[in-house]
């Protein structure tokens, strides 16, 4: 293939950032909005030569943020977005769901730019596309189809179309949509930038590139090979889930895993507080680390990890970079990383020492060739395990109960710990049978370190078929819903036995502040009753308070217009943000 020089890039040099790229500003504080927090190694090696002009061949798969990788050049480059009623860019797509996630893609990022987009595909009748095509447009999402035959009525004009991308170019061609490609590049300007991405390169996409693309650029990130000698010694599984039932899934996961310390990774900022607020409402003890935080806020989520007040952390790979975390036993990749090298930087935090760790990623069904490129690199399988049922997760909490008491009773120190308990064991076997005395006792000691609450059970987790009807995803929504209450329903339980929210109380033992104080407040003050409250923990300056999730921001309102012991407080929910 007679390419020009090749660009290459990985995740393990130094970190290129968006504003090292040049682009405009009213994209910057798109790209801030949207949470992304540095580009992405296909980004920081395309941008650079796509905003030069020159033609492009990317070898990218789904998941390793190609599509910003088009679309920010592209917005950069409209001249005056908003005016000129003929696109300026034509993007080919190969399915109507991914001309919608591209077009929404374009969308979000060139918002304040004033830019328009349409996006036309097939299966939906063609009168408002016309019509949109009609009030003017900069950039157009097309299955190539229902371009041609737009083009063909005159809709759609190509002749002021500076750029064409060719997404998913593999995908096209197997879907045979080789001719009509051809017969769009061939009534599109001559002197067009044309780029061609494509997750494999088989001859055929060669063969294309070479007949439409001039002198382009290749553009792949360099797989370093050195990388996969440093993965450690960690258990690895995938599982494949749909997005609309990840967060429970992920619930359902930490539930059989149980794990000691866990880092959770998303891609962006609003994903891991998304993420955050959701494992927080199924009961976990979850907090967010990512470069929107302070340099105290972060060292305090970091300060409740190591001494194990929170059990799990939500971060991005910015945030998470150069966190050495001993404590840490899972890593899980809830969005898979967006380059191999970056998964084997992320599951390097655990399997230290020559202890064992586990990775665990969730794979969405259109990812799975960015999973076979990180099995690539690390030249073995990450095997997909079948998602742990609801009885699956109550015999491996049994089991870990089983093994507690096994410990017990084969540690000498530990069972003259028992001996304290002689007396009361003994008073009750002159009324009980033996095993009805143990039974009651390990169902008391299961019950207090393993939870009552069953996992949910129902939920269905299977991957759907890759194309769905509308109606199809509507239903989707609703299953959604119904996939985090019954998520709910396996919350851990609390001292206070219902889903609970923790309340900041702005004094503490320096104003003399007592447990009674706050309770007196508490039950004087707000609709809250005795039972209602949970673990008072009175700190030097502030306080906090366990409260039911349903009453806490009523009882915020209330408190905040209160004095406790003659003091003004200042009281939030409290979420370690
Ligand atoms: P794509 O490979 O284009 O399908 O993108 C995969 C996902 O990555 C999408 O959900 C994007 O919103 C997200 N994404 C793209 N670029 C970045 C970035 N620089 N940082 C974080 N997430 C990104």
């Amino acid at each position: 293939m007679p390419y020009g020089d090749a660009v290459t890039s990985s995740s393990g040099e130094p970190q290129t950032t968006f504003t090292d790229l040049g682009l405009r500003e009213d994209l910057l504080r798109a790209l801030a909005t949207q949470g992304y927090e540095e580009p992405t190694p296909i980004q920081a090696a395309a941008i650079p030569v796509l905003r030069t002009g020159a033609d492009v061949v990317g070898q990218a798969a789904t998941g390793t943020g190609k599509t910003a990788a088009f679309a920010l050049p592209i917005l950069d480059g409209l001249s005056a977005p908003g005016t000129d009623r003929r696109p300026a860019a034509l993007v080919l797509v190969p399915t109507r769901e991914l001309a919608l996630q591209v077009s929404q893609a374009f969308h979000a990022y060139g918002r304040d730019l004033g830019a328009r987009l349409v996006a036309v595909y097939g299966g939906a009748p063609a009168r408002h596309q016309i019509e949109a095509l009609r009030r003017g447009v900069d950039v157009v999402v097309a299955t190539p189809g229902r371009a041609l035959d737009l083009m063909d009525r005159g809709a759609l004009q190509v002749d002021a179309v500076r750029t064409v991308v060719l997404d998913e170019a593999d995908e096209m061609l197997e879907m045979g949509f080789i001719e009509d490609i051809e017969s769009i590049l061939s009534r599109t300007p001559k002197d067009r930038q044309t780029v061609l991405f494509s997750a494999t390169m088989p001859k055929r996409i060669a063969a294309l590139a070479d007949r439409h693309l001039r002198d382009p650029q290749r553009i792949s990130i360099a797989s370093q090979e050195s990388v996969a000698d440093e993965v450690p010694r960690v258990r690895q599984t995938s599982y494949v889930v749909t997005r609309s039932t990840k967060a429970a899934a992920l619930g359902r996961i930490l539930d059989a895993e149980d794990p000691k310390a866990a880092i959770v990774f998303c891609r962006t900022r609003g994903g891991v507080d998304e993420l955050t607020d959701q494992l927080t409402a199924q009961g976990y003890q979850a907090e967010a680390l990512h470069g929107g935080l302070t340099q105290e806020q972060r060292d305090r989520v970091m300060g409740r990890l190591r001494t194990g007040a929170t059990e799990i952390l939500v971060a991005t790979d910015v945030a998470a970079r150069g966190l050495d975390i001993d404590r840490l036993t899972h890593v899980v990749n809830y969005d898979l990383p967006v380059s191999p090298e970056a998964y084997v930087h992320r599951i390097g935090r655990v399997g230290r020492a020559g202890r064992e760790g586990v990775a665990i990623s969730l794979v969405e069904p259109r990812e799975r060739r960015l999973l076979a490129a990180i099995e690539k690199l690390l030249r073995g399988r990450i095997p997909t395990a079948p998602m742990p049922t609801a009885a699956d997760v109550r015999s491996m909490r049994l089991q870990r109960t089983r093994e507690a008491v096994e410990d017990l009773l084969a540690d000498d120190e530990s069972r003259e710990r028992l001996e304290a308990y002689r007396e009361a064991v003994e008073s009750l076997l002159e009324e009980f049978d033996l095993l009805d005395v143990s039974l009651a006792a390990f169902a008391l000691g299961h019950e207090a370190t393993q939870g009552t609450a069953d996992a949910s059970d129902d939920v269905d987790f299977a991957p759907p078929a890759e194309q769905r009807s509308r109606a199809d995803r509507k239903g989707r929504a609703s299953d959604q819903a119904a996939a985090f209450d019954k998520a709910g329903k396996g919350k851990k339980k609390n001292r206070l036995d219902v889903p609970s929210e923790r309340l900041f109380v702005s004094v503490g033992r320096s104003k003399g502040i007592t447990p009674a104080d706050l309770l007196g407040a508490l039950t004087g003050e707000t609709d809250l009753k005795g039972r209602d409250i949970g673990a008072i923990t009175v700190h030097e300056t502030y306080s906090l308070v366990e409260v039911p999730e349903k009453l806490a921001r009523k009882a915020v309102k209330s408190l905040n217009r209160c004095s406790i012991k003659g003091h003004r407080v200042k009281v939030r929910l409290d979420r370690g943000r």
